[in-house]
């Protein structure tokens, strides 16, 4: 590192861990000669966009010109609609990323502490960390939250505790009975971040959206993407639920023009597309259902799953399942960098895919073995 970035960038970028994104296909081809690939490491919908948020994308490539609508006008007023919530209530980013950056952009001072689960998703270490605050990570039990431990982890210095329901990597949710209880003696000085980008996936009848403890009066933010069954992760756009004044606090720090128009216009298609919804419902539920079987043939223990993608015990080295999978054009994300060296989590795919995954998993635990 040249002397210059040592002595005059800020301290705390030093401890952010790069994020570690699933591998790219076009990567894969080039990096293995391989042509036919099939990725099931980000978590995408194997359908593809909404039909009817593709139409409405093109429809406005030659107004590109125009800055888009700062205030998402349009999309607010139909999240509104279907939530019965006040526009003013939802703030809408460019990924549910952006969102949770900015919620701890406005809220997180230096030394100040946020509580999260470990392992989850990333963005909220890296979020705390790069305003200097210091995180306070709670191991998960048995793969679940666990919110006794994490209500114990709270001092007067907390300022964000994060749940990710369904939690990414390993599928789980918590419990309507163990948020009322979480909620019930959680001190009012901190604000719940409850991450739902898997919501849509969720079928227990025990789960339960943060957006009922923020109808309740909570101080509550709940973020949601269209990255994920609705399929648009390449045009970056989520949103979230919050009281207008935790979302007035957020909008000071937000950038004008952080969402794109094919983002917005897109979105707001999207969310009239009931037949994609519930089609990807429907593909994700069977494809779960196949590889439990699958996955139980060939006698390996699994996470049973609220989301699209099962994290898998391989009982082999994650790496060498992960390259030996990539050998044969599929591509997972090992479970090491999630401090599980002998999983790995896998997207549930099209039946093809997912077909194809197994055969290929198989191939590469018996070379392994
Ligand atoms: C994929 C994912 C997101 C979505 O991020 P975007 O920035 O909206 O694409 C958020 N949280 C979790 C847990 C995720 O897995």
């Amino acid at each position: 590192m040249s002397q210059f970035v040592a002595s005059r960038a800020r301290s705390a970028i030093f401890s952010l861990k790069p994020y570690v994104p699933g591998k790219p296909i076009e990567e894969v081809k080039r990096e293995l000669g391989l042509e036919d690939i099939v990725k099931l490491a980000s978590n995408e919908n194997p359908l593809g966009p909404s039909p009817l948020a593709q139409r409405a994308a093109a429809s406005i490539l030659d107004q590109l010109h125009y800055y888009p609508d700062s205030n998402c006008f349009e999309l607010k007023q139909k999240l509104s609609e279907r939530y019965n919530l006040s526009p003013s209530s939802i703030l809408i980013g460019n990924g549910s990323d952006e969102l949770l950056k900015l919620a701890a952009l406005a809220f997180l001072n230096p030394g100040e502490q946020v509580v999260l689960p470990q392992p989850s998703f990333s963005a909220y270490e890296f979020s705390a960390k790069v305003m200097d605050g210091v995180c306070l990570p709670v191991p998960l039990a048995d793969f679940t939250h666990d919110l006794s431990a994490m209500l114990q982890a709270v001092t007067e210095q907390t300022k964000i505790i994060y749940i990710c329901n369904p939690n990414n990597p390993t599928g789980t949710i918590v419990s309507r009975e163990q948020i009322d209880e979480f909620m019930s003696q959680v001190p009012d000085h901190v604000l719940v971040v409850f991450d739902e980008a898997y919501s849509e996936y969720a079928e227990s009848p025990d789960y339960v959206s943060g957006l009922e403890y923020l109808r309740a009066g909570k101080n509550v933010m709940v973020c949601r993407t269209f990255s994920k069954i609705y399929g648009l992760a390449g045009l970056r756009i989520g949103y979230a639920f919050t009281t207008p004044e935790i979302a007035g606090a957020i909008e000071r720090v937000t950038d004008p023009f952080n969402v794109n128009s094919v983002a917005q216009i897109a979105a707001l298609a999207a969310l009239d597309d009931f037949e994609h919804l519930w089609t990807s419902q429907e593909l994700n539920q069977k494809g779960k259902h196949y590889l439990y079987e699958q996955l139980n043939n060939l006698g390996l223990y699994y996470v049973p799953t609220q989301a699209n993608f099962i994290f898998i015990d391989t009982r082999q080295d994650c790496r060498k399942v992960f390259q030996g999978l990539l050998q044969q054009g599929v591509i997972v994300r090992p479970g090491d960098v999630f401090g599980y060296p002998t999983f790995i989590r896998v997207t549930i795919g099209t039946a093809a895919e997912n077909a194809r995954f197994i055969n290929s998993l198989r191939t590469v635990l018996e070379n392994l073995s």
